[in-house]
């Protein structure tokens, strides 16, 4: 798409009614394990034989209703609420902009607290409405330690991992906006799936690595999948990743929710250079731990996601190897138009190119989606999020591409 489409952003709607919540420094209960948040209350002198019932109408509150507001909590006694509100935030992040594109796609820029020394930081949550379901791209750290060749994220530094509660939040912000708690409205005309849930599924496919960041990512998908609070099916939440070995294993037993790989190549040589933490985990190795990963079939496969990159990776060759690669493992392949950014090198491959590559590995069984571009004219793009540490200037930022994921966790 050339940039002047870009810069004609007639359709985009600001939300109305952002609410800039003020921050408090008190410690939020958002994104606590149920013996974490027993363990606060407890030092805050509500009894032991009560605290289990405690945390469980916090629980409900919370994660059911998705109350921001203690005195919402009706049938908690009023000098609990009273002491809740002393010492703990229930608060949601502060919203900078809501974006909402003219395809239904909105796009959340949250700003967190600095966490220690430093700034306050900025990041992106993602909503793709598609028929029948409604997917949310969360952020797990506000940058990246790694440095994919054709990631614009990887060009950022890190700048600090997100917590709990800050990955978990960008859901329940989402819920909040969409109307999808009990008694909430949804906003007029936004696009949402027909029936039942407005987000259906989750993707790790913000900002960052989230295995870098593991025990974080795990405490906030535990609460998103817990089936007494938000209830996400593990089989609807994807977690990407650049194969970080290790973590996969992890990944596979400590949190059991579906797994894609930033694949990309399937040569060491060239996989070497565009995702380079190939060198530390190299493909045999990170085709072991796919094949090891816990209960994968023909319902539960590993997402492959491949960014075709013109006359880099995107020959019949390249096809052919990555089929005999994927040999044996329940995999969907899922093709992506490279996105350009200023300064990259790269190129998306032709269309033409792209239609032959996916026709082959159609042909070798495999459904290979090419990921259908969504949100353009809000600049909503997965893999690129960008931070406020290194804003990019605004000529800039309008002359992307973006492009949005599809096709990610069971329907
Ligand atoms: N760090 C994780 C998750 C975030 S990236 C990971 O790498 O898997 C989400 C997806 O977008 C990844 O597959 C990533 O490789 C891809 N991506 C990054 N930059 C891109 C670009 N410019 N164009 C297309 N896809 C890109
Ligand atoms: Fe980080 Fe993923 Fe981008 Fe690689 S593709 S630099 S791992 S965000």
């Amino acid at each position: 798409m050339a940039a002047t489409e870009i810069l004609s952003r007639a359709d985009i709607v600001k939300a109305p009614e952002v609410r800039v919540v003020p921050r408090t420094d008190k410690p939020s209960l958002i994104g606590l394990l149920r013996e974490d948040m027993a363990k606060l209350l407890v030092e805050r002198g509500v009894p032991e034989r009560q605290v289990k019932m405690r945390v469980s109408q916090l629980w409900h509150w919370l994660y059911v209703r998705g109350v921001s507001d203690f005195d919402e909590m009706s049938n908690v006694s009023k000098d609990m609420r009273e002491m809740l509100k002393e010492h703990f935030t229930i608060a949601r992040p502060e919203i900078v902009e809501e974006q909402v594109s003219n395809d239904g796609t909105r796009k959340w820029l949250l700003r967190f607290p600095p966490r220690g020394a430093g700034r306050p930081v900025e990041i992106e949550t993602v909503y793709i409405p598609e028929e029948g379901r409604g997917t949310l791209c969360i952020s797990s750290q506000v940058g990246c330690t790694l440095t994919c060749s054709f990631c614009h994220t990887g060009t950022q530094k890190l700048v600090r991992n997100l917590t709990a509660e800050e990955i978990l939040s960008q859901l329940l912000l989402a819920r909040d906006r969409l109307g999808d708690f009990p008694e909430r409205d949804t906003p007029q005309g936004a696009i949402v799936p027909a029936e039942g849930r407005k987000i259906t599924n989750i993707v790790m496919m913000g900002m960052g690595e989230p295995l870098y960041n593991f025990e974080n990512v795990k405490t906030a998908l535990l609460i998103a999948s817990d089936g007494d609070g938000l209830s996400l099916s593990k089989r609807r939440i994807t977690l990407s990743t650049s194969g970080i070995v290790p973590e996969i294993y992890r990944t596979g037993e400590e949190i059991g929710v579906m797994l894609a790989i930033s694949l990309h190549a399937v040569k060491d040589e060239l996989r070497d250079m565009l995702v380079p933490i190939n060198k530390k985990y190299p493909l045999n190795e990170l085709m072991e731990a796919c094949r090891a990963y816990p209960g994968l079939s023909n319902a539960r496969r590993i997402t492959f996601e491949y960014v075709m990159l013109k006359d880099v990776n995107d020959s019949l060759e390249d096809a052919k190897e990555l089929v005999k690669l994927l040999k044996g493992i329940p995999a969907k392949i899922n093709l992506i138009p490279f996105n350009p950014w200023p300064g990259t090198n790269y190129q998306c491959s032709d269309w033409e190119q792209i239609e032959k590559f996916a026709d082959f590995i159609n042909q070798a069984g495999y459904a290979s989606p090419i990921r259908t571009p969504r949100g353009r004219d809000i600049l909503a793009a997965c893999g690129q999020l960008k931070s406020e540490s290194e804003r990019m200037r605004k000529v800039d930022r309008l002359a992307f591409e973006a492009m949005m994921i599809a096709n990610h966790g069971e329907d």
